[in-house]
């Protein structure tokens, strides 16, 4: 076995406008991280509703729908653009999330990594903000737990910003565990330590700006691992942003690609090694080629 990567060209159909720093040349940049690596490559199927009706209302599927423009782009907030391939694109990066839990919670393959876009761990259940539509991680954990029947999943979310959009999709759901690290303070304001979930199956650990890869390490050691341990997911789900590298533009944790590289392996050491990750943030092209090579890298070494 080895690492299944699923992509799709629909995921580069959500086309944003000129300047925005999530655009389609990411998923470039994500190939060029995959280069030379010997993963298995699968095609996103398309998401199917009922995948996302467990986290959303038939309601905010439909206004998404009836949102997307004919040519040029529809303005959902400040920074979350719709053009006429947005949908087909999210529903791609939906696809490939249930696609990688199906492939992984059936043994087809050990690990998989979604290389998605737009990405989903802002996307609330009425609201599409911070560039995400559909919280696709949240969407995949649920169809493990409700459609395979597994009784503990984790989901862990080292985007650079807040998984905001997962923690409210999954506030009351106890069978999932959702850790989240992100420099505080910074987009979109919400992570403090304090916010637990409605049964207290929610970590959020914020770290300060400049904080370093070291220090990352160390507040996982202590704090992440130890309840991720204690929870024994049958499988762990990843955010995978890569915006906290030391060359992103949108903030300022100073990660390095190696720092990806000690993560993925750590993380690698629970759910007996069933590991299903996508792509969220990371901005920088270069950054994300670097870091995609190092996440990625290790969950095909480990898938094997
Ligand atoms: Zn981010």
């Amino acid at each position: 076995m080895t690492c299944t990567v699923f992509v799709h060209s629909d995921c580069a159909r959500h086309v944003t406008p000129p300047g925005h720093p999530e655009r389609a040349e990411r998923l470039a940049a994500v190939e060029k991280g995959l280069a030379g690596l010997a993963v298995t490559r699968r095609d996103c199927p398309m998401g199917m509703e009922a995948d996302v009706l467990r986290c959303y209302p038939a309601r905010y599927l439909d206004r998404v729908r009836a949102a997307i423009p004919d040519e040029g782009w529809t303005q959902l907030d400040g920074d979350t653009f719709l053009s006429p391939g947005s949908f087909d694109a999210a529903m791609r990066a939906v696809g490939g999330i249930c696609a990688a839990v199906d492939a992984v919670v059936t043994g087809e393959t050990k690990t998989a990594f979604v290389a998605g876009r737009p990405p989903g761990h802002h996307a609330e259940r009425e609201t599409a903000m911070g560039f995400c539509l559909f919280g696709t991680v949240a969407i995949g954990a649920k169809r493990a737990l409700d459609h395979h029947g597994l009784g503990r999943v984790a989901i862990v979310d080292f985007d650079v910003h807040h998984g905001n959009g997962t923690q409210d999709l999954l506030w009351d759901e106890g069978r999932c565990l959702f850790v989240s690290s992100h420099q505080m303070p910074l987009y979109p304001g919400t992570g403090r330590a304090d916010e637990r979930g409605a049964h207290g199956q929610m970590l959020n650990v914020p770290l300060r700006a400049g904080s370093g890869g070291k220090s990352m390490r160390d507040v996982y050691e202590r704090v992440v691992f130890p309840v991720l341990s204690a929870w024994k997911p049958e499988l762990l789900l990843i955010s995978a942003g890569f915006d906290a590298h030391a060359d992103d533009p949108l903030a300022g944790l100073e990660w390095q690609a190696d720092d990806y590289r000690w993560l993925t392996d750590r993380l690698c050491d629970f759910a007996g090694g069933r590991v299903v990750s996508t792509l969220e943030g990371g901005y920088d092209l270069d950054a994300l080629a670097a870091s995609v090579a190092a996440h990625v890298g290790v969950l095909e070494e480990r898938g094997r």
